[in-house]
C-alpha cells in the first residue's frame, strides 16, 4: 500500500484536500473534506463514547487553545520543546537532524561520470559505494551542525505587539489538564484515580512536515491524563504502573476493535534515554503505516512532574486529599495521547482493499461500520420511475433521522456499488419495480427493498417497515449473518 493511492483516493471522492489548493498549497496542512469529516467525527466519537461515557472514572473538558504564557515556561515547552534543526549550506533546505537519515538521498556518483542517483533512506550508492554526507535534497551542499529549533507557534494576545503579549498555540492538549486539574477535581468531587480526556486542535512547526497526514503543522489530539495515589497498590503493584499497562491494553484493543489488525500494531517501549527526565516509562503503540513503522499515539507514566511544576509556577496548591491517609498527595499521571490525523491515516491505510470480483478490480474502503463516513446509500434502480425514486427518497430521509445516509442516482446500479464500496459504506438500499409494483398494470408492490452489505456482497429482502430496526441491530454491532439469516436472499 503506498501513501499515493490514499492521498489521491483522498481528494477524488472528498476525504482530504490539500490546504489552499488553489493557492499552491500550503504542504503542511489538510483540509477534510466532506467525507473526511464524517469519518474524523466518527473517530473523535467512539474514543469519547469508549473512554469518557462509557467510565465512571473519567470526565472531559474543552478548553482553549491560547494560554497563558507561563503555562509553557512551567511545562518545560518554553526550554525544552525543540527539535535538532540542520540546513544545508547550498540549497538552504532544512532537515530535522534526527530524520536525515531516514530521507531517500541525491547523489552524483562519481564512478558513473557523476550521475545523479537518487538513493534510498540509510542505502550506500550501487556503484561508487558512498554513504550520504551531503545534503540528501541537493546532493551537493553541507549541512551545518544541528541547533535547537522550537516548535511552539508564538503570536500576540491582543492589539499590542510587544513582549509582554506573547503566547504560544498549544502544542498539546495535556497542559489544560493539568492547570484545572483543582478546578475538575473540587466541581466533580472526584476520587483517586479518575482521568480527564479532552480533543482538540494543537499546533506544532515542524521543521519538516509531510507524508500526508501524518505530520502536519495543525493537527488534532485525543488526550487522557490518569491521575492516580502513588500510595496506593493493585494488584500488588504500584498503582501507576498497574494503571500504566491497564492503558496500553485497552488503547491497543481500541485499535483493533474498530478494525486495525493485529499484524499492522506492535507496541515500543522507549530506551532509557529516550525519557524525558521525569517521565518513569513510555510506550508508543507504533502502526505499520504505508511510509513503515511509526509512532501512532504514546502512553506515558509522567509522575507528579505536571502538577508539581504548575504548582511551583502558579504559587497555588495541586493536591488531592488522600481521606484514608489523611494526608495530601501530589498524584501521578498516566497519559495515552493520541493523534487523530493520524489514526485516521492509519484506519484508511487498513481499510483499504483491491480485490477481484467478477473478473473486475474493486476498490474497497473496509472501515468498521461506526467509522464508516455514510452508513447507508439508498439507490433507485430505475430513476426514470417516479414512484421508485419517491419511495427511495422517503426512506433516505427516515433513515437520515438517525444516521448519514444519502440517495444516489447519477449512474448505473453496478457503478453505484462501486463507488459506495470505494468510500467505505457498509449498506446499500435498493428499491425497484418489484418494491412499488406497476399500477397502471394494477401491481400492487411487495413493499419490500434489497440490502446489500459491502464485504460479502450478500443482499436480502426486507420489508420498508422493518428498515430502521434492522439497520438499529447493524449499526449496533450485529454480525450480517445473525440478521441475514431472518430475510429472504435477493438476487443479485
Ligand atoms: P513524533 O515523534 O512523531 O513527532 P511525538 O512523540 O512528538 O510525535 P506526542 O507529543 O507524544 O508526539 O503527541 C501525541 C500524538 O499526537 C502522537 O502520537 C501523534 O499521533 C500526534 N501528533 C504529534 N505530532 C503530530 C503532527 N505534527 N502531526 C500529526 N499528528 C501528530
Amino acid at each position: 500500500m503506498n501513501m499515493d493511492v490514499l492521498t489521491s483516493l483522498s481528494k477524488r471522492r472528498g476525504f482530504v484536500f490539500q490546504s489552499s489548493e488553489i493557492y499552491g498549497g500550503t504542504g503542511s496542512c489538510w483540509d477534510y473534506g466532506p467525507l473526511g469529516v464524517e469519518l474524523k467525527n466518527n473517530i473523535k466519537r467512539v474514543w469519547w463514547r469508549d473512554f469518557v461515557q462509557a467510565r465512571a472514572d473519567m470526565v472531559g473538558i474543552d478548553a482553549s487553545i491560547l494560554m497563558h504564557s507561563t503555562v509553557w515556561k512551567a511545562s518545560g515547552h518554553l526550554d525544552h520543546f525543540t527539535d535538532p534543526m540542520v540546513d544545508c549550506r547550498e540549497c538552504k533546505h532544512r532537515f530535522r537532524a534526527d530524520h536525515v537519515n531516514d530521507l531517500p538521498w541525491t547523489h552524483y556518483c562519481p564512478a558513473t561520470k557523476g550521475n545523479r542517483f537518487t538513493i534510498p533512506p540509510g542505502e550506500g550508492c550501487g556503484h561508487c559505494g558512498q554513504r550520504r554526507t551531503l545534503c540528501p535534497e541537493c546532493g551537493k551542499g553541507e549541512l551545518t551542525a544541528p541547533r535547537q529549533f522550537n516548535l511552539m507557534f508564538k503570536t500576540f494576545m491582543g492589539p499590542v505587539e510587544e513582549e509582554a503579549a506573547v503566547t504560544y498555540l498549544r502544542p498539546e492538549t495535556a497542559q489544560a489538564m493539568f492547570v484545572n486539574f483543582d478546578n475538575v477535581l473540587q466541581s466533580m468531587r472526584l476520587k483517586l484515580p479518575f482521568g480527564v480526556a479532552q480533543a482538540g486542535r494543537s499546533f506544532r512547526n515542524e521543521i519538516t512536515p509531510g507524508n500526508f497526514i501524518f505530520r502536519t503543522r495543525e493537527f488534532e489530539q485525543m488526550e487522557i491524563e490518569y491521575f492516580v495515589n502513588p500510595h496506593d497498590r493493585v494488584e500488588g503493584r504500584p498503582a501507576d504502573e498497574y494503571w500504566h499497562d491497564r492503558w496500553i491494553a485497552d488503547c491497543m484493543a481500541w485499535f483493533q476493535r474498530y478494525g486495525l489488525r493485529d499484524e499492522n500494531l506492535r507496541l515500543r517501549e522507549h530506551d532509557k534515554d529516550e525519557l524525558a527526565h521525569y517521565a518513569k516509562r513510555t510506550v508508543d503503540i507504533e502502526y505499520k503505516f504505508p511510509i513503515g513503522w511509526s509512532e501512532l499515539m504514546g502512553i506515558a507514566n509522567r509522575t507528579d512532574f505536571d502538577l508539581k511544576q504548575h504548582a511551583k509556577w502558579s504559587g497555588k496548591s495541586l493536591t488531592y486529599f488522600d481521606e484514608e491517609r489523611k494526608e495530601h498527595v501530589v498524584p501521578y499521571v498516566v497519559e495515552p495521547a493520541a493523534g487523530v490525523d493520524r489514526a485516521l491515516l492509519a484506519f484508511m491505510a487498513d481499510a483499504y482493499r483491491e480485490e477481484e470480483v467478477r473478473g473486475e478490480k474493486r476498490v474497497v474502503l473496509r472501515f468498521h461500520p461506526e467509522l464508516a463516513p455514510l452508513k447507508v446509500a439508498v439507490l433507485p434502480l430505475l430513476k426514470k420511475r417516479d414512484d421508485i425514486v419517491r419511495v427511495a427518497q422517503t426512506i433516505r430521509a427516515d433513515l437520515a433521522r438517525r444516521w448519514r445516509v444519502v440517495y444516489d442516482d447519477t449512474a448505473a446500479i453496478g457503478r453505484l456499488y462501486r463507488r459506495q464500496d470505494e468510500i467505505g459504506t457498509p449498506y446499500c438500499v435498493t428499491v425497484d419495480v418489484q418494491t412499488v409494483g406497476d399500477a397502471e398494470r394494477g401491481e400492487a408492490g411487495d413493499q419490500k427493498v434489497t440490502i446489500r452489505e459491502r464485504d460479502s456482497m450478500e443482499q436480502i429482502r426486507v420489508p420498508v417497515a422493518e428498515l430502521e430496526a434492522v439497520f438499529r441491530e447493524f449499526l449496533d454491532g450485529a454480525a450480517w449473518e445473525a440478521i441475514a439469516r431472518r430475510y429472504p436472499p435477493a438476487r443479485s
